[in-house]
């Protein structure tokens, strides 16, 4: 006979939850609102993530990082983004950073690059998007020209998360442009590197406290043991490391949902109107039974291609449906989190309405929630 599924979380995954859940509460959402109307990381909290481990979440211990796998990532990112999303995603554009260097990297390059990111407390930067090149990542038009021992890159990379702040920069340039995808290649280039500069630090509707900008290469030299896999490779390598951060995505938009649902529901028990709380009335309960149901279908979306990654097995639709499903639960449970607060809801000093507009980012950035849906159909057509 088949057994039942077993639906709970391991006594190791149990105290990895409690911990980020605890680091969360105590040192995240006391500053959350502060953070979000300076538009500026607490710097003392990033120091404070890596001292947890909870920084380089994807890098083996070898190299210094807190070496989780698929369903832990996600178990923290939710956590971390109940607390704030801006620190989520500084925590998740690391790891996305770090990606192709653990799936193609040498050991060389892995020993030189990874530690500074995990028990060294620094933060990486994915840099793919370009202005003209957003969905269409392929057309991207940086360059990468070799001459000798080195590669000479050319280019300027749009939304840039962690751009001013980070140790190493994955960029993803063109060593061959009449071959298009195929012609992409990866590197690294350090932090100091002469020709690398930075754009203003973008102002944003959402996860204001999250460093987004620009950067710009001009005539950036590294040497040519910093192209991370092979030439040409670069293309398949951030597609790889999108498909394989995106469980992460969704676990961060699961944990807004959740964290608006929380205030929401904590709220209707509080208020009273025409003579009891607000809880009390159909309409308000209805709402919360929505929100929930629709958090806890994405939370198992999420584990679903988490699980199915660990596993070895095709995750590439199931994270696709995992990351578009629970972003679009985030901006619903949030959006009726505000409708729950009526006119508080839509005060800044009540968590709710940073929710909301933090939950928009997660529908656009890696890859938007319509590139998903064409990534769900490929595969079905496949
Ligand atoms: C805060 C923030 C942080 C980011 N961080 C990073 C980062 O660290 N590294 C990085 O490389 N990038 C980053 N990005 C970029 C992000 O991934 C892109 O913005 C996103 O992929 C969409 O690209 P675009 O903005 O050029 O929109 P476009 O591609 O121009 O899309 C515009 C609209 O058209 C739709 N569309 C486009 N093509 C299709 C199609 N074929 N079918 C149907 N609809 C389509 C899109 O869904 C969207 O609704 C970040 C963006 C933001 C805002």
């Amino acid at each position: 006979m088949p057994g039942p599924l077993d639906y709970r979380l391991s006594d190791e995954q149990l105290a990895l939850q409690k911990m980020a859940r605890e680091f969360a509460r105590q040192e995240i959402s006391p500053v959350a609102l502060k953070m979000d109307e300076e538009e500026e990381l607490d710097p003392f909290l990033i120091k404070r993530l890596a001292e947890y481990g909870l920084q380089s979440l994807n890098t083996p211990v070898e190299y210094g990082g807190s070496g989780l796998d698929a369903v832990g990532i996600c178990i923290v990112l939710e956590e971390l983004a109940k607390g704030c999303a801006s620190v989520a995603v500084t925590s998740a554009a690391t790891a996305l950073a770090a990606y192709p260097l653990l799936l193609a990297g040498s050991d060389e390059q892995k020993k030189r690059f990874l530690p500074p990111i995990g028990e060294g407390g620094g933060l990486a930067s994915f840099c793919l998007t370009e202005a003209e090149a957003g969905s269409d990542a392929a057309s991207i038009t940086s360059t990468a020209v070799r001459y000798g021992r080195e590669y000479v890159i050319n280019g300027t990379k749009a939304f840039v998360s962690n751009g001013g702040s980070a140790e190493f920069y994955l960029v993803f340039a063109s060593t061959d442009r009449s071959k298009k995808a195929k012609g992409i290649s990866a590197f690294v280039v350090p932090r100091g590197t002469p020709g690398l500069r930075f754009g203003k630090k973008l102002r944003k509707m959402g996860i204001r406290a999250a460093d987004t900008r620009e950067i710009i290469l001009e005539e950036v030299k590294v040497p040519v043991n910093n192209l991370v896999g092979r030439e040409g490779q670069g293309f398949v390598l951030a597609m790889e490391a999108l498909d394989l951060a995106r469980p992460g995505v969704g676990a961060m938009s699961i944990g807004i949902a959740q964290a608006a649902f929380e205030a929401a529901l904590n709220y209707a028990r509080e208020r009273r109107q025409f003579g009891k709380p607000i809880g009390d009335f159909q309409t308000i309960q209805n709402m919360l039974a929505d929100m929930i149901m629709k958090v806890e279908a994405g939370r198992h979306l999420v584990f679903q291609a988490a699980c199915k990654l660990e596993q070895g097995l095709p995750f590439t639709k199931e994270a696709a449906m995992a990351k578009a499903f629970a972003s679009d639960v985030a901006m619903e449970v949030t959006t009726q989190a505000v409708q729950v607060l009526g006119g508080y809801g839509f005060i800044r000093d009540y968590p709710v309405e940073k929710y909301m507009r933090d939950a928009k980012i997660m529908q656009i950035f890696e890859g938007t929630n319509q590139i998903q849906r064409l990534v769900i159909a490929k595969q079905l057509f496949a």
